[in-house]
């Protein structure tokens, strides 16, 4: 049982871990004999199962895909649902193939984007019954982002802009609607603005409408430290792509199929 005296973990040293300062571990509550129902185990008091088409970014026939209902301090986090009011190990062999596809296919979605380095794929199904995986975008050159506490730090870095937020919700939208189903998140309005000079040769500077806004994009990495030894992800892979700023990841080859 926790105490005062118990030592605090080696994660607690990490450079991922999000806190400093003096800390203790929690004394341990004693186990219940009989645990809570979690919200919605029966479907029809479900959240997700009563929450309609619209308020997801893409749907087909068995899948939805919903964001969070505002912008967070992570470029993308959002959650694959199925249909069905099931949990993971209750899908019949059709789903659970499909939550096979339709992971790997989320996964290179989310990391299409720019500035994405990593997907965290989670499932925890402590708080919801129906089956709802996280899927949580790590920012390029972000390495204290790196591993477990990445869900907390969603919560403690600044909301990304809006627009932001916005255009890579469509973005994922309409890669997954490529193969099937149908997108529901639209790209924000563009903001046209008429230039308030009009720009000759030699003058250098530009103002045209069209011109991509790189003040949305990620902040550039700035405290990029190399994890000591000890970090769970010390022994990671290297980083998949050198250059956030290199073009999109090619499409997967997956065929239009299932789940459609
Ligand atoms: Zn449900």
């Amino acid at each position: 049982m926790a105490d005062n005296f118990t030592p605090l973990p080696d994660f607690t040293r990490w450079p991922s871990f999000p806190f400093e300062g003096d800390m203790r571990v929690k004394p341990l509550a004693a186990p219940v004999d009989v645990e809570p129902p979690r919200s919605g185990e029966d479907a029809a008091d479900c959240v997700a199962c009563n929450t309609p088409d619209d308020e997801y970014i893409w749907i087909s026939e068995r899948w939805r895909v919903r964001g969070m209902d505002r912008p967070t301090g992570l470029p993308m986090v959002v959650i694959l649902e199925c249909r069905s009011h099931l949990d993971i190990g209750d899908l019949p062999n059709l789903l659970a193939a499909e939550l096979g596809v339709m992971t790997v296919r989320l996964e290179r979605a989310i990391r299409s984007l720019d500035g994405v380095a990593r997907v965290h794929v989670n499932r925890w199904g402590d708080g919801s019954a129906h089956l709802h995986m996280w899927f949580l975008a790590r920012p390029y050159g972000r390495l204290q982002l790196r591993g477990t506490f990445l869900t907390l730090w969603d919560d403690i870095l600044p909301a990304i802009p809006e627009q932001q937020w916005r255009e890579n919700l469509a973005m994922v939208a309409a890669w997954l609607a490529e193969f099937g189903g149908r997108a529901i998140a639209e790209p924000p309005h563009i903001q046209w603005e008429s230039p308030s000079t009009i720009n000759y040769a030699g003058n250098q500077a530009d103002s045209s409408p069209g011109r991509p806004d790189d003040s949305v994009r990620p902040a550039p990495l700035d405290d990029a430290t190399p994890s000591s030894s000890g970090d769970l992800i010390a022994d990671s892979i290297p980083a998949q792509r050198s250059n956030p700023a290199e073009p999109k990841a090619p499409k997967p080859p997956f065929p239009h199929t299932t789940p459609a």
